[in-house]
């Protein structure tokens, strides 16, 4: 596109808040991490460091409340974008404009990609055990699928180190992103 004295038009993406080249087609600023559609709250990328923490958080409450303890705060602080580990590092699931997830949204986000791939490698367990020979053979194959289900998700997970955005394949799959404020 060019301007009328045809001279090239070019556009320079600029943050709003450090006023630096923002990054084209980039939610977070490149310069300073800010959330650029987001208008009121200052809302930063979380950390991939951040991200881990609440993961083992939510684990260790997982753990330490048999799982029910754990639910319980989460039907709570899910309306406000968060699970549980999150919420005590301050963390919360938004969409592209800084809204918090909907209650909803998080539950799918906490169980959805759990289920999707479980139920796939349920099947395949299905479809391998109808040719199991023995017991032994169904426990094998157990084994193999549970290493695999964590293979994905490590992949899932790691997926937001090199995105510019610190998105992983399930923040893309339901558009969302994870902040923090700084
Ligand atoms: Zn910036």
């Amino acid at each position: 596109m060019t301007a009328s004295d045809g001279r090239p038009r070019i556009y320079v993406l600029e943050c709003r808040v450090c006023a630096q080249p923002s990054g084209a087609g980039r939610y977070f600023c490149a310069s300073c991490g800010i959330l650029n559609a987001a208008e009121s709250n200052a809302a930063y990328a979380a950390s991939p460091r951040a991200r881990l923490a609440a993961f083992l958080l939510d684990y260790l409450i997982i753990w330490l409340t048999a799982g029910v303890g754990w639910l319980l705060w989460l039907a709570i602080v899910a309306r406000r974008g968060q699970s549980p580990g999150k919420a005590l590092l301050g963390l919360r699931v938004c969409d592209r404009t800084g809204r918090a997830a909907s209650a909803r949204l998080v539950w799918l986000r906490e169980f959805g990609w759990d289920a999707a791939v479980g139920t796939v490698l349920f099947v395949v367990l299905l479809l391998l055990g109808a040719v199991a020979r023995s017991v032994g053979d169904l426990l094998e194959l157990w084994f193999w699928l549970t290493v695999l289900f964590w293979l994905v998700s490590f992949g899932d997970a790691a997926r937001l180190l090199r995105d510019a955005d610190r998105q992983s394949w399930h923040d893309r799959a339901l558009g969302t992103l994870v902040v923090g404020g700084r």
